[in-house]
């Protein structure tokens, strides 16, 4: 299929950080995808939550379902627009590697115990997940990913960190922060499929565990309009039997009507800027979007599902306990950093060696020990180390 103009051409990357020579028959983007599948933090997604706990139920979407979701959604999204969908797959499956155990709790506990050290943003994290801590390769550390991929991974980034990680890649990819530059249109796309996806997912997961109500849901307009649809064209989903068919449903029509949206928005967007060239996507504003009215929507959905599902007590009991499992395990090894896997245990008594600074140098080990470990991994640990035993 031809690109567009402006699309991501592995034959014009920006290269990886180690040269390498081609490979026989893939791009430089189907490579990188390919070495994100076969990564140890790829497969440690599926045992990490996404919003529930991964031990409260078989079903619920985990980091890893949800990756391949919204890598589906940024795929076909990147098809009808001549994207590159190479790099948008393997942007998506890697854009929740630097996510801790326990979710979005997980995260805010680890960014708590790191203040003062740099603090914690899992998507820095990715990113270094990608770059230096997966052990896999005899002539670098990290898969040596092309510029783009990794481009696309460091989503957000605060001033302080592009300042930093500028100093150790001069023109590298946290350059757009300081410039206020955007990234290419393959990763603006991977930004709005990921929240499409949990958007979607989350209300389907919401209403299985029984913490949403199917009549909650008629407040959404986004949702009932869909809803409505779905039983004039399939009047039999009214009974009581067919309750979960018919969410189903108002969900496909839901998530075709947002990826119809973004390709009409988009398009105008990309007609109306007049670029042609990956070079000009980059000066531009963004041009992935939604049109106005489904921003909105989307938006007012976001909203119900974190007054609705992320903060309902039952769930922000479990992440109660989760913040303390990370914060009893970040003081028990930055106490006795031997109690960490070999090769962290190595780092950490290094930098103790070397350093003398007044932050404390064992920190970042520990919180790149934690961050890769999977829910029941922590809770193990915390268990082994503590004697007590907070979730299951
Ligand atoms: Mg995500």
């Amino acid at each position: 299929m031809t690109l567009a103009p402006y699309a991501c051409d592995p034959a014009q990357s920006r290269g990886r950080r180690f040269a390498e020579p081609p490979a026989p028959t893939r791009t430089a983007f189907q490579r990188d995808r390919d070495r994100i599948v076969h990564s140890t933090a790829f497969r440690r997604l599926v045992y990490k939550t996404q919003v529930f706990l991964n031990h409260e139920g078989d079903l619920f979407r985990t980091r890893l379902t949800h990756s391949i979701e919204v890598a589906q959604l940024a795929r076909s999204m990147a098809r009808a627009l001549a994207l590159n969908e190479d790099l948008v797959e393997a942007i998506a499956l890697a854009h929740d590697l630097g996510h801790t155990p326990f979710g979005h709790a997980g995260q805010d506990a680890l960014n708590a115990c790191m203040q003062g050290n740099g603090g914690f943003e899992h998507n820095l994290q990715s990113l270094r997940v990608v770059d230096q801590l997966e052990e896999r390769y005899p002539q670098f550390d990290g898969l040596n990913l092309s510029f783009e991929t990794r481009e696309g991974i460091l989503k957000h980034c605060s001033a302080t960190n592009a300042a930093a990680l500028e100093a150790l890649e001069p023109h590298g990819v946290a350059r757009r922060f300081l410039d206020h530059t955007q990234p290419s249109l393959e990763a603006q796309l991977c930004n709005l499929a990921d929240e499409i996806a949990y958007n979607a997912h989350d209300v389907d997961d919401g209403v299985r565990s029984g913490l949403i109500a199917m009549e909650q849901l008629q407040e959404l307009p986004l949702v009932e309009q869909y809803r409505r649809e779905a039983l004039a064209a399939h009047p039999a989903l009214a009974q009581a039997t067919q309750a979960r068919r018919l969410l189903y449903e108002s969900i496909r029509l839901m998530l075709s009507a947002q990826v119809y949206d973004v390709l009409a928005a988009t398009r105008s967007a990309l007609g109306q800027s007049g670029v042609q060239t990956l070079e000009q996507v980059r000066a531009a504003p963004a041009l992935v979007q939604f049109g106005a009215q489904m921003r909105e929507q989307s938006l007012s959905l976001k909203t119900f599902l974190m007054r609705r599902l992320y903060r309902h007590p039952q769930v922000m009991e479990n992440m109660a306990l989760a913040q303390t499992v990370v914060r009893e395990l970040f003081a028990a090894y930055c106490a006795a950093p031997q109690e960490m896997q070999a090769g962290f245990a190595a780092r950490a008594s290094a930098l103790q060696a070397t350093t003398s600074a007044d932050a404390n140098p064992v920190a970042r080990v520990v919180a790149d020990y934690i961050a890769g470990m999977t829910d029941r991994f922590a809770s193990r640990e915390h268990q082994r180390l503590t004697g007590k035993t907070l979730l299951p």
